[in-house]
C-alpha cells in the first residue's frame, strides 16, 4: 500500500466510520500494539471516532478521548468494511465492531502497526513524527521540493523512499515516477539540473493522482473489498522487464538499486550526466 490506496481507503473510512462509537474490539497478534491488549481495549472501546486522514503509509484514526489510533499495513492488509457481523471476510487478524453494528475488519499480508497514542504524545512517536508531507498536500509546491533536495547529496531513488522526506511513495509508483521525468535512479541528487527536479515535481503528482483516480493498485483492496484498477497495463515500465520501453523500445532493465530493484529504460533514463 502506498499513497494512493491509503488515500482512497482513508476517504472511504472517513464516510462509513465517523461518528460511530467503538463497542467491540480484538486483535488476535497483540504484537502490533503498543501496550497489553487489555489496556487496549479498556482505553478504544466506548470512545467514538471523530476523524480518519492518511498521511504517507499511515491512517491516523483519531478518537473523541484525544487519543489517536495510528495504523501502518506494512507489506500490505485488508481493510474491509462489514454490514453484519455473518459477513466477514474468511480471515482476519484485528476485528473493530460499531455501535451499529457494522464495522471493519483488517488482514494483515505479514505484519502490521496499530498504535494508540495520547494526543500530547503523537509527537513522541518515532515514525510519525519524523514523517515528511505526502506529495498531495498543498505545501509540496516545486519550490518546497527544490528546498528539500537542496541539502541532500545521495541518490535521488533512496531520497524519494525515505519517509522522512516525502511521505508515501514506495517501491511500486517511484519505477514509474522515475521513468516519466527521465532519470535513472541512481542519479545523485547535486546532479539534478532544475528541468529534471521539475519533471520530477510533476511526475510525482501525476502517477499518484492517476492511481487515485483509478481506484489504486489492482492487487490491493478497498474499503469496499473492490481491487483498483491501476493494474500492469498502467505500467509503464514498472515490472516490465525486458519488455520494450514505450518510448523508444529498448528494452527495459531490472537493476539492483541497494536494497530494492528498479526498472529502468537504459536509453530514456541515463546515469551518465
Ligand atoms: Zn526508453
Amino acid at each position: 500500500m502506498e499513497l494512493p490506496e491509503l488515500t482512497i481507503l482513508s476517504r472511504q473510512m472517513k464516510k462509513e466510520i465517523v461518528g460511530k462509537r467503538i463497542s467491540k474490539v480484538e486483535v488476535a497478534n497483540s504484537k502490533c500494539l503498543n501496550m497489553p491488549f487489555e489496556q487496549f481495549q479498556k482505553t478504544v472501546v466506548g470512545t467514538t471516532i471523530k476523524s480518519v486522514e492518511g498521511k504517507g503509509k499511515w491512517l491516523f484514526i483519531k478518537l473523541d478521548s484525544d487519543d489517536t489510533l495510528l495504523f501502518n499495513p506494512g507489506m500490505g492488509a485488508d481493510v474491509i468494511q462489514f454490514k453484519t457481523d455473518d459477513k466477514l471476510p474468511e480471515k482476519y487478524h484485528i476485528k473493530f465492531i460499531l455501535n451499529d453494528k457494522t464495522g471493519f475488519t483488517i488482514r494483515v499480508w505479514w505484519f502490521c502497526y496499530l498504535h494508540l497514542m495520547p494526543k500530547d504524545k503523537l509527537g513522541e512517536h518515532k515514525r510519525v513524527a519524523k514523517l515528511g508531507i505526502t506529495p498531495l498536500d498543498k505545501k509540496f509546491t516545486l519550490d518546497y521540493f527544490k528546498q528539500l533536495l537542496s541539502k541532500k547529496r545521495g541518490n535521488i531513488k533512496s531520497f524519494l523512499l525515505d519517509q522522512k522526506n516525502i511521505a508515501g511513495i514506495g517501491n511500486v509508483y517511484i519505477q514509474d515516477i522515475l521513468f516519466n521525468a527521465k532519470i535513472h535512479p541512481k542519479r545523485k541528487i547535486p546532479s539534478l539540473n532544475d528541468m529534471e527536479i521539475e519533471a520530477l515535481h510533476k511526475s510525482i503528482k501525476m502517477v499518484l493522482n492517476e492511481s487515485i483516480e483509478l481506484g489504486g493498485l489492482a492487487y490491493e483492496k478497498d474499503f469496499y473489498g473492490k481491487k483498483g484498477g491501476y493494474d500492469k497495463n498502467h505500467f509503464r515500465i514498472a515490472y516490465k522487464p525486458d519488455k520494450p520501453c514505450p518510448t523508444c523500445q529498448t528494452p527495459i532493465q531490472k537493476i539492483k538499486t541497494g536494497s530494492t530493484s528498479s526498472f529502468v529504460c537504459p536509453n530514456c533514463q541515463t546515469l551518465d550526466k
